[in-house]
């Protein structure tokens, strides 16, 4: 048996680093067969990455309108969804997030880290002093403590654990294992179970590991054991060909770590689906 595939993780051109229309998405999204999509343009306050990362209360409005017009013209096909980043100077600005945004404006929400004190992880200046492993520490560290600062309604998952990789760090392998960062995400897992929230399995690093191989087994089964039961999945796209990029391998993965659900939202309620 197989499951019917969902995209929870989709960038349009209201994502300063997109460029598809909506309807460039839902086409795409319909012709590879995917069940329902959820789009989550970036929404972020104090950026460090520049004035287009600052979101407006007008960029947000189009946005909501342009989500909500796309929701009604497939019938719900479409989920409201945002990705929200963390604001990079914790707590003074976080009311800035709170301000900015309704949370009850969509029916899903992934909060990321994006920017590590001023600089970018993906960068050299991330990368200068650190290994990939002790990136993926300080990483999922970071983390740690911008998530409890960050009010509960205001996201539902946790998104891409695995960003270093995609950064400039100069391995030919940066497959992350759990030893690099175990203690990091014991604390991280913890918190976020029991929270009632979950993370998603995003399967845009696997773009950047040779052989686009999978990485992962290890820490979903620890977060399999510590209690997590479900997970969302998504491909990050931001261009056409990535849409729906190794949904069915992620949840293959998602089963071979014993995670017996995942889920999708409808206003910011949870749906869970048995993994097959
Ligand atoms: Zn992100
Ligand atoms: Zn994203």
């Amino acid at each position: 048996m197989t499951n019917n595939l969902f995209d929870y993780h989709l960038h349009s051109f209201h994502s300063p680093d997109g460029s598809m229309e909506l309807e460039t998405i839902v086409q795409r999204a319909r012709e590879l067969g995917l069940t329902e999509i959820c789009i989550t343009d970036h929404v972020e306050v104090d950026s460090s990455y520049g004035d287009d990362w600052q979101t407006s209360p007008e960029t947000l409005r189009a946005l909501l309108n342009d989500l909500k017009r796309m929701q009604e013209l497939t019938n719900g096909f479409v989920k409201k969804g945002v990705e929200l980043g963390f604001p990079d100077y914790n707590p003074g600005t976080v009311k800035d997030m709170v301000s900015l945004v309704n949370p009850d404006d969509f029916d899903f929400i992934i909060v990321s880290l994006h920017q590590y004190h001023g600089i970018s992880p993906l960068t050299d200046t991330f990368f200068k002093e650190r290994t990939l492993a002790e990136a993926a520490a300080a990483y999922i560290k970071e983390i740690n403590e911008r998530i409890r600062e960050f009010p509960t309604e205001y996201y539902d998952v946790l998104g891409h654990i695995d960003f270093v990789v995609k950064g400039s760090h100069g391995y030919d392998d940066p497959s992350l294992s759990l030893s690099f960062f175990e203690e990091e995400l014991r604390e991280l897992f913890r918190f976020l179970i029991d929270k009632g929230k979950s993370l998603e399995v995003n399967t845009s690093a696997y773009r950047a590991l040779p052989g686009h191989k999978l990485h992962g087994l290890d820490w979903l089964t620890l977060f399999a054991q510590m209690g997590g039961e479900y997970v969302t999945i998504g491909s990050d796209a931001h261009k056409k060909e990535q849409i729906g990029y190794r949904l069915a391998d992620a949840l293959d993965l998602v089963r071979a770590a014993g995670i017996p659900y995942f889920a999708t939202f409808d206003q910011r309620q949870a749906i869970m689906h048995k993994v097959k």
